[in-house]
């Protein structure tokens, strides 16, 4: 009897051993954030970042066997690069959290209340877009749904813009193309919203998907890589191959020429890379 507990607790920690070897591997590929500049987010706000524990003390919802698929929906009229751009954003958000997702026919905006600003730019209010095109919108086997709007976006009166919105409880959040425009920061911003809807908080740790921005130049600034800390709350949750998972974001940074994410990605991989591939000197 005492044997076959010693020998399960070895299993037990042989495992706890395998997944922390991937984390505490990467974890060398943090890169520390730098003290916040005026303007920055974490200068504006004071966040403290979440921990492994408190994430799982928060219950964040879990994929089940009936209930398990991200969906998208663009709301409005957009171009055909546009609509390639909602198409390559699918095909990274379903990498990106290991999970099926599905791109959802384009929707009206048309009962949205907008304001026009004086450079004509017409923008659409983000609350009521959660409030009465999302919640309760999502199908049954749904777990989160993101919806890309082709207009702008304002979350109040006194904001000038948002990039997007979500909400933790409800699992449903709006980003908008119009300010990004380009593959590469919508990925950022849409894995960044669905992370939200996984009850992931802002990374403070490391430069990192999960960081908190107040404009362009944090979005640009921010990698499309999870930190090591931010990675093991998704594994945690998701439970996934982290190496395939790796190779699939490689070689979609590959195709869609994202130079600099595949040269940060292929340091994980590198560093995960089986002992036997290791050439030692
Ligand atoms: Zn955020
Ligand atoms: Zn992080």
């Amino acid at each position: 009897m005492r044997t076959f507990i010693l020998i399960t607790t070895f299993l037990l920690l042989s495992c706890n051993n395998k997944k922390s070897g991937y984390f505490s591997a990467i974890s060398e590929n943090d890169i520390k954030l730098e003290t916040p500049k005026e303007g920055e987010w974490l200068y504006e706000h004071k966040e403290k970042g979440q921990s492994f524990e408190e994430y799982k003390n928060s219950h964040p919802i879990r994929p089940t066997a009936n209930k398990a698929v991200i969906y998208l929906m663009p709301i409005g009229d957009f171009t055909e690069p546009q609509q390639k751009i909602l198409n390559l954003t699918r095909e990274y958000v379903e990498i990106f959290f290991q999970q099926k997702t599905v791109l959802l026919k384009a929707v009206s905006d048309k009962t949205v209340p907008f304001r026009q600003r004086e450079d004509g730019n017409i923008q659409l209010l983000a609350p009521y877009v959660l409030d009465s095109l999302l919640i309760g919108k999502t199908p049954d086997d749904g777990i989160a749904l993101l919806a890309i709007s082709a207009k702008d976006l304002y979350p109040k009166s006194d904001w000038n813009y948002v990039f997007g919105l979500a909400s933790y409880v409800k699992r449903v959040g709006v980003s908008s193309i119009y300010r990004l425009q380009d593959t590469r920061r919508l990925i950022n911003v849409a894995s960044h919203e669905i992370g939200h809807m996984m009850s992931l908080h802002h990374c403070t740790f490391a430069k990192c998907t999960m960081n908190g921005s107040n404009g362009l130049a944090e979005t640009d600034a921010a990698p499309n890589r999870l930190c090591s800390a931010c990675q093991q709350k998704l594994y945690w949750n998701f439970t996934y191959d982290n190496r395939k998972r790796l190779k699939e974001l490689m070689d979609f940074c590959k195709e869609n020429a994202l130079e600099k994410d595949y040269d940060i990605l292929k340091l994980d991989y590198e560093k995960d890379r089986p002992s036997e591939f290791i050439r030692r000197s």
